[in-house]
């Protein structure tokens, strides 16, 4: 195999990626671009980074061996990389962290981003405050109703948190007044992206930041099992922590990586987030890669229990990495994501997010079908006590 060296130059992963927005914004993201090659090229830069990780996310996070489980699976080894313990309960933080470094040293001093069930809204607010930089979030007004403890979460972080009214009123309206106001406030005002999308560079950037966890993994799966694991998983929504677990591993081509997709109520009935697994190729938020949108060219309304994985498009180096086989897509439903919710929660004492439940679920179908000597790496994204609710509601428990 060839060394691995994307995105190029331009922010391509083979046909996917790239930059597809307005001349105002090329400047910002010029801008953006040298001063994240300066800071990539920087020790001062890296160090800080680390330092941030160790003290105020509380990395590195263990990797974890689920042996009642796997014991009862009667297969392969599941393993869980843990990034559920770190500060704010989830894997976002790694990537808010970086970029909120990267806005100081460009002399940013407002912080714009945009959030669907809230979650990269709390990070980033998280993140503003120990900065003490001005914190906006858009969001769309049906999510604002439909996630008002995580706008009270962002509102009790010094953030103010700015319902957007157009169109669905959902994620991909608070996408398209996040970059207006960009344009606007070019001058003094850092997008924080938190996925592997938008324009370049950001896939490339918010790969790198996450790719702490896949760095980690590579330390301490050896150690701790002995060697690197057969297979490694992850839950893919816009594609961040899969790509921060999956991004080391490229180059070691006995792992086997697998991206694992809302299949909601099912393919078949159109209810799902299974960009790569039922979408098509497009452009969207900046760049080029699969996405959920139908004949006319219009986004389709995306549906998933869990509400990190709703986004009908997904990061362009998946796109590319699905399509050189190098990794595989599947997909998971909500009721398998949710019987390994319950059986994570009651096996191994630990409450997952419903994002990770998938990528869990995953590997509970595929352990099975494997010898004992064989390991799976589940990246657990993140924590679940934020979908409480959610599934007390589905097993017709009113909290
Ligand atoms: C947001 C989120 C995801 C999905 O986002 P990716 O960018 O695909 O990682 C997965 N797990 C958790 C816990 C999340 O909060």
């Amino acid at each position: 195999m060839k060394p691995y060296s994307l995105p190029d130059s331009q922010g391509h992963f083979g046909p996917y990626g790239g930059s597809f927005v307005a001349e105002t914004l090329a400047y910002a993201l010029d801008e953006l671009r040298d001063a994240y090659d300066a800071c990539r090229a920087d020790p001062q830069f890296r160090a800080e980074f680390e330092y941030e990780l160790k003290h105020f996310v509380g990395r590195p996070s263990p990797v974890y061996h689920a042996k009642r489980w796997s014991e009862k699976l009667g297969g392969a080894q599941i393993w869980f990389k843990r990034e559920d313990l770190n500060h704010t309960g989830a894997h976002k933080v790694n990537n808010c962290i970086g970029q909120i470094l990267l806005a100081r040293r460009m002399g940013k001093p407002r912080i714009i981003a945009e959030t669907g069930a809230g979650q990269h809204g709390v990070a980033t607010a998280t993140v503003a405050a120990r900065y003490g930089l001005e914190c906006v979030v858009y969001m769309g007004s049906e999510d604002v109703r439909r996630q008002a403890s995580n706008v009270y979460r962002m509102k009790l972080l010094g953030a103010t948190v700015v319902p957007v009214e157009s169109g669905t009123r959902t994620l991909k309206d608070a996408l398209n007044e996040a970059l207006r106001d960009w344009v606007t406030n070019v001058e003094n005002t850092f997008y924080l992206i938190g996925t592997v999308a938008g324009p370049h560079p950001y896939p490339m950037m918010v790969r790198d930041f996450q790719s702490v966890i896949g760095d980690e993994c590579l330390q301490q799966m050896p150690e701790s099992a002995g060697r690197q694991p057969d297979y490694v998983v992850a839950s893919v929504g816009g594609g961040s922590n899969a790509m921060g677990i999956f991004y080391p591993y490229i180059q070691h081509e006995a792992v086997r990586l697998v991206g694992v997709e809302a299949a909601g109520e099912g393919l078949a009935t159109g209810r799902h987030a299974a960009s790569l697994n039922a979408g098509v190729v497009g452009v969207l938020h900046g760049n080029r890669t699969y996405l959920l949108q139908d004949e006319n060219g219009q986004i389709m309304g995306t549906h998933s229990i869990s509400a990190g994985l709703d986004y009908p498009g997904v990061g362009p180096e998946h796109a590319w990495l699905k399509d050189s086989g190098r990794a595989q897509y599947d997909s998971v439903t909500d009721s398998e994501a949710l019987a390994a919710f319950h059986d994570c929660c009651r096996t191994e004492g630990i409450m997952p997010a419903l994002e990770s439940s998938h990528a869990i679920a995953y590997a509970v179908r595929l352990a099975p079908t494997l010898g004992k000597d064989k390991i799976i790496l589940v990246n657990l994204s993140g924590r679940g006590d934020k979908d409480m609710h959610t599934v007390a509601e589905f097993s017709g428990i009113t909290l």
